[in-house]
This record gives structure tokens, sequence and C-alpha cells, in this order.
């Protein structure tokens, strides 16, 4: 078994990182703009490392599928963004930060890395702060919090339910200001499609240009991706319907190592599917649970209205299973206790599958404008979809696929497998573990992009041979002819099924068997179903347009086509996974009250997958996790 050197700097947890810059090799200013650094992706991760390679004189070129960086899928995030702070002075620190990351993750992920993005929280909220970032503020004019599941302090910064898009535009503006000085130069509507790999390096990217549909060669020095996660394997989930994992997994084509792919968070609070025709499901933030109590009725199919089933008729079942943490379990648990009232038949709605998330109390002791205050366009947002008015009757909540804790694998320089090539933000595996506790993504975002890559891709680079390489290199020539058959190969096969057809029938296998939780049986299943559906879409898809037009289509089936093999590949991880954990619930693997069981001494590991090609088996790989400052323990709520 390949020994992954995760390359975590020795010395106390509280001093790593300070010391590995302290290691690290610089760039003199005057040689930065020498070297051209590629980063795939605009969103908080990519376009806050591009700004800040750019702010350092680097020549960067950033790239991304949307019309604008502003609209990469950060965009959406509502709830907030945590930071150890402390300024509620409710006990909070690095440590308990770095303590709820770790417990919450369920204690697969790395120590050294958690430490890092606790102690970098702060200076997230300063630099944001600073761009003019309107987070909410006291009456006194500081800065306010709120909290997020699995945690009993309130360090969650927040701009209404709209954080993810107030912070995106701080990176915007300081991407803006690069791109004004030529030091970044913005690449939209440009599709990465492959890897391109000189001497073992990565050394470029080919793209597709959406709208003209021509490839294009890019080479660099270094490539970072921060391509987001890929939750849209499930067919429906909360992500923009834009997210993808083309980029990821076609450079794990080329040699990065997958990690974690089965590690999928389901989010207990998005408005439940309608029907069948719905492209994403829309999320109700977890900030709700502050206020929100989740509730169904006590007695089976009870079909009331919910303003008429009374309070000794009702089973507020967080708060009676977890009655330390109530309504602000983790997510993983809220969703799994939601699953398992609606399988017994006390779901509510039209359909069996979904809870109550109530304000009544809440409004009845802080007034309506209080809540309209703190929560207005979630408010909103929840009428619009379902024409039915949240101030005077509970939301309808159930849970969906929402976030992807795996992603490729990372060193502590944030570095892949392959040497050149990092990975940042949630298209990496690193940080969250098993499960991802609320408002942790954005921070590990910025994190990564404004603090860590610019540090660790410096180092890279003053420490590396880089020799020039030309875009007429044979390994371009190379990459963009596997590309271009691709393409003309989806356009040749002229079946019956659509695109979408395809990839709900996928989605259903995804959610049904490798979703909530999941079982070997069921695993085994989706493997050859999965299989089936691929061998499908390689003889019956049905795409209408060119390869050098704008072609969604064409797009689309890209993408499907990587998520039917990255989705095999979660299927057989979770299957090789014999534990419960976090976000992956194995129902072999329980406790007698139905919680999660995990098998620390069997798993306690990062798996890492290096795909063998086409055809043939990908060969797992594990990163043994060390616990030196915290003591794995079941994770209990109650
Ligand atoms: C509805 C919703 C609400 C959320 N709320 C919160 C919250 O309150 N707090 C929190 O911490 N987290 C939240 N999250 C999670 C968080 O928003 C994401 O994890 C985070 O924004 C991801 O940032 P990123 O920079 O890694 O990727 P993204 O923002 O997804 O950016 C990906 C970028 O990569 C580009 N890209 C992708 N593929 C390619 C390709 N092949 N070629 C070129 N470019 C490509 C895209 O164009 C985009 O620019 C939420 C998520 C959802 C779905």
């Amino acid at each position: 078994m390949t020994k992954l050197d995760a390359k975590i700097p020795g010395g106390p947890l509280e001093g790593k990182w300070e010391q590995h810059k302290n290691e690290s090799k610089l760039v003199a200013p005057a040689n930065r703009r020498k070297f051209s650094v590629i980063v795939v992706g605009a969103g908080l991760a990519g376009g806050g490392a591009a700004a800040t390679l750019g702010e350092l004189g680097y020549n960067v070129l950033n790239f991304c599928i949307q019309d604008t960086s502003r609209r990469a899928h950060s965009v959406a995030a509502q709830g907030g963004i945590n930071a150890a702070k402390d300024y509620q002075n409710d006990g909070d620190s690095v440590w308990r930060l770095f303590y709820d990351t770790i417990k919450g993750g369920d204690y697969r992920a790395r120590e050294a890395n958690v430490y890092r993005l606790a102690e970098l929280s702060a200076n997230i909220i300063d630099q944001s702060t600073a761009q003019g970032v309107p987070f909410a503020r006291e009456y006194g004019g500081t800065l306010a919090n709120r909290s997020f599941g699995g945690v009993q302090v309130s360090r969650t910064f927040y701009a209404r339910g709209q954080t993810g898009q107030q912070l995106l535009l701080g990176v915007y503006s300081a991407l803006m200001r690069q791109v004004g000085a030529g030091t970044v130069k913005m690449f939209e509507r440009r599709e990465m499609l492959d890897l391109v790999i000189v001497d073992g390096k990565a050394r470029g990217i080919i793209t597709r240009d959406l709208v003209t549909g021509m490839l294009e060669r890019f080479s660099a020095d270094a490539v970072l991706l921060a391509t987001g996660g890929y939750s849209p394997v499930f067919f429906l989930s909360t992500n923009a319907v834009n997210s993808n994992a083309t980029a990821a997994w076609r450079a794990h084509k080329r040699g990065a190592w997958f990690s974690n792919p089965c590690f999928t968070q389901i989010h207990p609070t998005a408005i439940p599917k309608a029907g069948d025709f719905q492209s994403k499901l829309s999320l109700m933030s977890e900030s709700l649970r502050n206020d929100g109590r989740v509730w169904v009725p006590m007695k089976v199919d009870d079909k009331r209205d919910p303003r008429q089933i009374r309070e000794e008729e009702r089973d507020y079942f967080l708060e009676r299973r977890y009655p330390a943490f109530g309504n602000l379990v983790p997510r993983d648990i809220a969703a799994r206790a939601a699953k398992v009232v609606c399988d017994e038949g006390r779901g509510v709605g039209s359909t069996p599958y979904a809870v109550n998330l109530d304000f009544s109390d809440a409004i009845s002791r802080l007034g309506e404008d209080v809540i309209r205050d703190r929560y207005g366009n979630l408010f909103d947002m929840y009428k619009e979809i379902t024409a039915e008015n949240p101030y005077e009757v509970p939301m309808r909540i159930y849970p969906a696929p929402h976030y992807t804790m795996g992603g490729l694998w990372v060193d502590y320089n944030l570095q892949s497998t392959i040497p050149g090539l990092h990975v940042a933000g949630e298209a990496n595996f690193s940080d969250h573990g098993a499960n991802r506790l609320g408002a942790s993504a954005l921070m590990q975002g910025l994190a990564d992009g404004y603090f860590v890559a610019p540090r660790t891709i410096a180092h890279y680079l003053a420490s590396t041979e880089l020799p020039e390489v030309s875009t007429d290199h044979d390994a371009f020539a190379e990459a963009e002819d596997s590309v271009r058959k691709g393409v003309d190969h989806l356009l040749s096969i002229k079946g019956e099924k659509t695109v979408r057809e395809l990839h709900w029938e996928l989605g259903r296998v995804m959610w049904d068997k490798v979703g909530m939780s999941r079982n070997g049986e069921g695993l085994k299943e989706a493997i050859g179903e999965i299989q089936g559906i691929r061998e499908e879409f390689g003889q019956n898809l049905k795409l209408s347009g060119e390869s050098d037009d704008f072609n969604k289509q064409l797009e689309m089936a890209g993408r499907l086509s990587d998520y039917l093999e990255l989705g095999e590949l979660m299927a057989k991880d979770a299957l090789m996974r014999e534990e419960s954990c976090g976000g992956h619930f194995r129902e072999e693997h329980k406790t007698e009250e139905g919680e999660a069981l995990r098998d620390d001494e069997n798993f306690s590991f990062v798996s890492a997958w290096e795909y063998e090609g086409e055809g043939k088996e990908s060969v797992m790989h594990k990163e043994e996790l060390e616990f030196e400052n915290v003591t794995p323990t079941t994770r209990s709520y109650k």
C-alpha cells in the first residue's frame, strides 16, 4: 500500500502553520511576474486565490464557466461563515472551533489542516470587513453572530440570508482590481476539459469556449483547481445547476487521486421535491433552526393542517432525541432523524417526505419584525417557491444532497498527487472529514484562496525546476486531441434518450442506494445499475446541435459522462467503508439507538483512489489519520 505523504509540519499543533510559513521558500517581488498560474474556478476559493496571487504580482489566468465570476455557485450560500472571534464572550476560541470541526467531521479529517482553518478564520472576517462586506451588526456597531448546527457558541457571521453573495462581491471587487492592474486575465464561459502534464508536472489546461465551441490551450507554471463540489451527481441537489465534477474528474484521470468520494452531506432543510421536472432543490438555511422548531405529528398519517395539531400531539423529535443541541444538531444527525420519522409514516404535506419547521413560538416570543429582520429573504424565497406564507404556516422541509466532503486528495500544501496541481475549496477533500458543519465551507474556501494556496504555491514555484513550456508541446496536442475525440464521440451517438433522462436515472440510483443511508446489498446493486446507465449513455444518448457552437446539451452530456464514472466510484468507496460516520451512514453499522457506529480501529483513514485506466478497477490507497491532540470519542449531541 502506497504511503501518502500529507507533508504535515512537525512541532506543536498551534505552531505548525507559522513554522511552515517560516520554512517555506518565497518568490521575490521582482521575480513573481516571471511566473504564471492558472486558476480554474472563480468562486470564493478560486476568485480569492486569483485576486491574492494577482496582488502579489504573479501572472494569473482565471477561468470560469459562467458569464461572470459573480455567478459562481458560492453566490448561493445563505446562512453564514464561522470565525473564532469570540465576540459574544460565550467561550469560543480557536481551539474550540478546531475541536467542533474535528468532532463534527466524525474524526475523519486531519488535525493540522483543521487547526489551520480555525486559526485563519479570524483573518477572513477582518479581510472581508475591510473589503466592505456588509456583515450584520449589533446596535453598537460590532459584528453580529448566530449559531449553526453542532456547536454551542455563536460564531457565525452573516449578511442576512445572502452571506455567500456578499462575500463573493468582496472577492469580485478584489479580483476586478487585479484585472484592472493587468495581473489577472479573466476567461469567462470557458470550461476546462483536460489537464496537461509535462515531465510529470501540471503545466496547463485545455478549455472549450462555451459560446463558440473552440478548444483552446493554456500553459502555466502551476495550476490551481477551485471548481467546487459534485452534488449534482444526485441529479436533484441544492447546488447550482452548473456545479459539476468535470475539472476534478478529468484531473483524476490524469493522475490526481480522488479522496473519500462517498462522503456526501445531506442537508436537512431543503424545500421538498415537488415533482419530476425540477432541476434543483432550494435550500432553507440551517440558520433558520436557531428560531424554527422541527416537528411532525405524533400519529402516523395525520394530514391535518399543522395549526390544528395541538402541542401534545406534536413530536419535536430533535429536541426529544438530542436535548443538549435540540434543533441545532449537526446536519447528518438532523437529516437522518427526519428520514426516520418520515419512514414511520409521520411525514407532512402531500408527499410523505417532509417535516415541519415552525416559527410560531419564535414569532409570538420575538414578534414578526424580528424574525423578518433575521431571515426575511429566506421567508420570501420560500413563499415564492411554495406559495405558502411561512409567517403563518410552518415551512415544510426535507433532506437533500448539498455538499461533497470528498474531492481530490491534497497534502497540507493543498497539492494533489500531481506536482504543481493544487486544489482549493470544495473541490478538494480536506478539512471537513465525514461531515461538514454549517458555515464552514465558506470559511474553508476563503482560507484556502486568500491565505493558504498563495503561500504554498509560492513555495512550489520557488523550489521546483520549471523550464518554459509552450502550448505547441506534444502533451498539449495529445490532450486537445483527446478532448476533441470525446466531444465528437458524444455527438456521434445519435440515440433516443436525452441527457436529462439519463441523468435523472443516475440520480434515482444515487439517492436511493448511495444517499442518506446505504447498505452493502444496495451499494452492490447501485454499482451494477450505474454501469448499465453508463452503457446506455454510450449507445443511446440523443444530442442535437454541433460542437463548434453554443450547445448546452453537449456541455451537460460531458458532465454526465463524468458523473457516471464518479457515481460508480462513490458507490465503491461507500461499499468499502464498513462503518458509519458523519454523512456516510451504513445501515449495518449502527448503535441500538440507531446512531452512526464508527470503527476507528479499521477505518480511521482517508481513502484515496487512483485511476488505472478505462475499464480497469481503480486502486485504493490509505492515508492513516493520527489524532495527537484530540481523542476520537463517540459523537453525542444528547
Ligand atoms: C444553497 C447553498 C447554500 C450554502 N450555504 C452555505 C453557508 O451558509 N455557509 C457555508 O459555509 N457554506 C454554504 N454552502 C456551501 C458553499 O456555498 C460552497 O461549498 C462554496 O461556496 C464552494 O466554493 P468554491 O469556491 O469551492 O466553489 P464554487 O463557488 O462552486 O465555484 C466553482 C467555480 O469553478 C468554476 N468551474 C467549475 N467547473 C469548471 C470547469 N470545468 N472549467 C472552468 N471553470 C469551472 C465555476 O464556474 C465557478 O467559478 C452552501 C451551498 C449551497 C448549495
